[in-house]
């Protein structure tokens, strides 16, 4: 039975990999040249899915929230920030190479891999001498640290002193920019910062598609509060994600809130809480929420020698705030959205012969989030109606996104936008001509009504509301 089901959710993976490739939402990134691992790009689909997320949460997290606003920070940043964050001295995994085989490895999976041999025993220390390659049983080296953090260099000179990173996170952005943003807005605490950008981290293993990545956006949150009222805050967070995760569609018995225990959580810490999700390749984490105290603050005012100490306008009270933050990433938001949104329908749902196909596929995404909110089809390409569909097309693409196809059958059109997850398709046919009306046909339900052109607008506004 399991293998069963981790078959059927391999196989899940690998259709909607090539569904996202054949209708232009996730291509292999330099894919002419045969592709660069764990890099991918958003095609004319992809974009606009991945920007109504970002736009929603913007909304969402940022806009609608009066004790929020937003920054957009350099993604290249003074080589101290990351200094006093610790990612130069301690943003490192544990290397190990196969001497026969030349792999590489993380030396805390190689753990678990080891973990079925006789004698393991997980209470023990770990030593490198004790393990062998997991693919060829050859001997590893010592284990060395690596650092996870992207270099380069900037200005015309290769040497240290030039020496820069492109950031492995955004918070650095934020937390920089404290004392400007309470000098210049007037804010008083509690507020927080959020701020949509791409981040970058070198790491070592890269794994199922869009799910880890070396290069990835982040969508991130640092609240400051009074360190009497950090509970409070928490909880308030706690629940914006959890409606988050209910909108973008994920159920209930997809998600799955760990509470971190002391002893796996950063040092700073004192409360986190992972959100993990029920991927096809296993329960993994999605998005995190984490008390960091007054960490970052205290550590950036040490290395700029800058007081971050903030005056309470009213009590005069002076602190270094502390910081609840909730970390989403933008490419895992994608990626469960489309995992939730996939159906398969096993015989199909129509029954015109020329459309009818073994298996249908539809992405229920929600309508906020579909990257064509209504399809513009004419039913056949004679003049007439296509001048119509292009009338209608342009009037309706004022307000929605919206996708003009005349190629194909009407129910191969329909199957096309059903992949995609186009909420409406609105079919002129001859009766167009005579009648001012079109056919609206609703995704999930399938139900066709035919609506006046005059009376669309207020149609689609009562729909997409
Ligand atoms: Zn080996």
């Amino acid at each position: 039975m399991e293998k069963k089901s981790k078959q059927i959710n391999q196989n899940k993976m690998e259709k909607l990999v090539a569904l996202l490739k054949r209708r232009g939402f996730i291509f292999p990134s330099s894919d002419i040249y045969g592709g660069i691992q764990a890099a991918y790009d958003y095609g004319p689909l992809g974009v606009e899915l991945k920007n109504n997320i970002k736009r929603a949460w913007w909304k969402r997290f940022v806009q609608s929230k009066l004790d929020m606003v937003g920054l957009d920070a350099a993604i290249i940043m003074h080589p101290k920030v990351w200094e006093a964050s610790g990612h130069v001295k301690n943003f490192t995994d544990p290397l190990v190479d196969c001497k026969k085989c030349k792999k590489r490895f993380r030396a805390d999976h190689l753990l678990p891999a080891n973990a079925k041999s006789p004698g393991y025993d997980k209470e023990k220390p770990f030593f490198v001498s004790d393990y062998q390659c997991p693919d060829c049983g050859g001997e590893l080296t010592e284990v060395r640290q690596f650092n996870l953090m992207f270099q380069t260099f900037m200005g015309p000179l290769q040497e240290d002193a030039a020496k820069v990173y492109l950031r492995p996170e955004t918070a650095g952005g934020i937390f920089v920019n404290f004392k400007n943003v309470v000098d210049s807005m007037r804010l008083r605490v509690p507020f927080g910062i959020g701020q949509i950008g791409k981040a970058f981290r070198n790491e070592i293993t890269v794994e199922n598609f869009i799910f880890r990545t070396r290069e990835f956006e982040q969508m991130e949150v640092e609240y400051f509060v009074h360190p009497r009222e950090w509970e409070k805050y928490f909880n308030e967070w706690l629940e914006i994600m959890k409606g988050w995760c209910k909108f973008l569609g994920i159920k209930d018995s997809n998600l799955h809130l760990q509470e971190i225990p002391e002893s796996e959580r950063a040092f700073y810490s004192q409360r986190t809480i992972d959100f993990e999700y029920d991927y096809p390749f296993g329960r993994k984490e999605l998005y995190g929420l984490a008390y960091r105290t007054d960490y970052d603050l205290k550590q950036h005012q040490k290395f700029s020698g800058q007081s971050l100490e903030y005056t309470d306008p009213l009590t005069k009270e002076k602190y270094i705030p502390h910081i609840i933050e909730p970390s989403l990433g933008v490419d895992r938001s994608v990626l469960v959205v489309l995992l939730e949104a996939y159906t398969e329908i096993i015989g199909g749902r129509t029954t015109t012969t020329e459309a009818t196909k073994e298996l249908e596929v539809v992405l229920s995404l929600p309508y906020e989030l579909a990257p064509v909110k209504i399809a513009i089809l004419p039913l056949a390409k004679k003049e007439s109606l296509v001048v119509m569909a292009k009338k209608i097309a342009q009037d309706l693409g004022n307000n929605y996104a919206v996708q003009y196809d005349e190629t194909g059958s009407i129910g191969r059109r329909y199957r096309r936008q059903d992949e995609i997850g186009t909420p409406y398709c609105l079919t002129i046919d001859f009766d167009t001509i005579t009648d001012q009306a079109v056919t609206v046909r609703d995704r999930d339900s399938m139900q066709q009504e035919r609506v006046a052109i005059k009376d669309l607008d207020n149609f689609f506004k009562l729909k997409f509301n």
